[in-house]
Parts: C-alpha cells; sequence; structure tokens
C-alpha cells in the first residue's frame, strides 16, 4: 500500500510563493499526497481558491496562516492550523500586517537607492500584486531590473539579516500571536525550529499555549528531525510538517510534497483542535 503522505507548509503566490493556488493544488495531486495546507504569511487569500481547485479531486485542503512574531529580537514563525480563517479579528490583523508590509517595503527601497540602486516602489509592487510584501518580491525586483544576477544574492548583498538594506518587519509578540491564533479555533505550532534555532524559547512557548513543533522540513536534517520528534514527545506537543516550497526561485524543482510527512500529522491537528474548542 503506498503511504498516505501530506505537506503542510505551503506558500503561494498570495504571498511570497511563486505558484497559484491553482498549480499549488495540481502539484500535490501529481505527487500523491492526501492533504496540503496552504501557509501564507501574512494572508489567507488562496485558501478558497485550493479548495475551490481541489473540489471533487480527494484532496483534503486545511486552512492555514504563517505569522512572524518579534519576541527577543528572535524571527520566530507560528503556523496556525485549521484556523477560522474568514473571522474578523485574523482579517483585521492580517490587514495591519500587511499596511506594515508596506511600510517597511518603502524603507527597504529608500535604503537601497540611498547605496545607489535605483529600484522603484512601483517596480516592486507590479510583482508583489495583491500579496503582502516581502522581501522575497524585491529580490525578484532586483533581479529582473539586474542588479544582482541571483535571488540569492540579493539577499546576501542587500536584503538578508546583516545586510545593509534589511529592515526588521512587525510582528506579534509569541503571546498575542498563539492568543490569536487560538482565538480563531486555530493550532498553533512553532514553525521550522532548527532553523529559528532558538531551543530556549520553546519551554517558554509551551508556556504560552503552543500546540506543536514543525519537525519535519527541508532544511531539517535527519538528526534535527529526531530532536523535534523527541522534544515534541518530552513537552506533549503534535508535530507537523512540509516542503515550505515558495516556487523555483533557486532554480531547482519545486519541494512541494518532496518531504515524506505522514497524515496522521493531520489527525493530530484535528485532535488537538477538538480538544482546544472543548475548553481544555
Ligand atoms: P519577509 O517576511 O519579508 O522578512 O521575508 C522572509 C522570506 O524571505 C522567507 O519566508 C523566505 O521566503 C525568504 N528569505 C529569507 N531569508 C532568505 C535568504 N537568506 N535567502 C533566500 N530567501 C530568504
Ligand atoms: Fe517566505
Ligand atoms: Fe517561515
Ligand atoms: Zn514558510
Amino acid at each position: 500500500m503506498t503511504k498516505k503522505r501530506v505537506d503542510l507548509h505551503i506558500h503561494t503566490a498570495a504571498s511570497d510563493g511563486q505558484q497559484s493556488a491553482h498549480e499549488v493544488v495540481q502539484r500535490a495531486l501529481d505527487r500523491g499526497l492526501l492533504a496540503i495546507a496552504i501557509t501564507d504569511h501574512d494572508s489567507v487569500a488562496a485558501i478558497d481558491h485550493a479548495i475551490c481547485a481541489a473540489r471533487g479531486s480527494g484532496l483534503e485542503i486545511i486552512p492555514g496562516v504563517e505569522l512572524s512574531v518579534d519576541d527577543d529580537g528572535a524571527d520566530v514563525h507560528l503556523l496556525g492550523y485549521l484556523v477560522n480563517y474568514r473571522a474578523p479579528t485574523l482579517l483585521r490583523e492580517i490587514r495591519r500586517f500587511q499596511r506594515a508590509r508596506y511600510h517597511r517595503g518603502q524603507k527597504i527601497v529608500d535604503k537601497l537607492n540611498q547605496l545607489g540602486v535605483d529600484l522603484q516602489m512601483e517596480t516592486v509592487m507590479a510583482i508583489a500584486g495583491e500579496a503582502p510584501l516581502g522581501r522575497p518580491h524585491v529580490a525578484d525586483a532586483l533581479v529582473r531590473e539586474e542588479y544582482v544576477g541571483s535571488y540569492r544574492e540579493a539577499f546576501a548583498r542587500y536584503l538578508g539579516y546583516h545586510a545593509p538594506a534589511y529592515v526588521p518587519k512587525i510582528g506579534l509578540t509569541a503571546q498575542e500571536a498563539i492568543e490569536l491564533i487560538h482565538s480563531v479555533q486555530g493550532v498553533a505550532v512553532l514553525a521550522h525550529p532548527a532553523v529559528l534555532g532558538r531551543d530556549d524559547l520553546i519551554p517558554f512557548l509551551v508556556e504560552l499555549g503552543l500546540d506543536g513543533l514543525e519537525a519535519y522540513h527541508v532544511r531539517h536534517d535527519t538528526e534535527a528531525r529526531r530532536h523535534y520528534l523527541r522534544l515534541a514527545n518530552c513537552y506533549g506537543l503534535l508535530v507537523t510538517g512540509g516542503s515550505d516550497c515558495h516556487g523555483t526561485r533557486f532554480g531547482q524543482e519545486t519541494m512541494l510534497g518532496k518531504l515524506s510527512v505522514p497524515y496522521h500529522c493531520v489527525t493530530a491537528l484535528k485532535k488537538r483542535k477538538r480538544w482546544l474548542q472543548s475548553g481544555s
């Protein structure tokens, strides 16, 4: 019997991914996945499109969102799964982040201009479209206007954490983000903890109500995966996993569905959601 596999971390063009919801669904079907989660940064705009595209195919769409937390200088990403993505509280917060991202984008462009890179905000916005503005859109614009030779170079020279056009983004505190996810009936999971590299924060997040760890991730090697499976077990957390695919900017094939994430992660999310709703 083929294993039931899922991919619970996918970005679409509704944030900084390159594929539309339809393309993502098609790829997931091609890969024989049973469920996918759409987890755009600060956006839930692709979820209904994915549900629509998957109708009748048997592919299950898990609504999700990836929120940025700004705590203690660490760039913590929290995934909210099975959220009520139509809830006004969530939509209001998302709109607030989107506005903040636009202003941050302007600051990044200003910095680039001061560095002698004559990039225009209009060029960046034409690439971002309706999506909340992210550094990948700026990187794409720098490549398109030939200020850099590659997407990777855009981050290395200008946009990366220690690079000269870096501007931090506003985020919620961890407590606010977990509370927001729970307030819209979602399940809160710490994204790619090995990329974050701040295991010291995990007990604190658990205290705040964190529900799970993303143990399976493209940037987690076997050792990291084992480590977070063990930690999750220790803290009574569920585990999730996904490709975190954004498209093909690095010239490779999309990573969607390339990771072997078992279906029982979805069952655990649903169980946790029921448990949270039972008021425990
Ligand atoms: P932002 O949310 O605007 O800060 O952009 C963060 C996104 O940029 C991440 O989700 C990745 O998609 C991408 N990213 C961040 N750092 C790098 C990097 N060093 N190289 C390539 N992409 C990156
Ligand atoms: Fe991203
Ligand atoms: Fe992330
Ligand atoms: Zn992501």
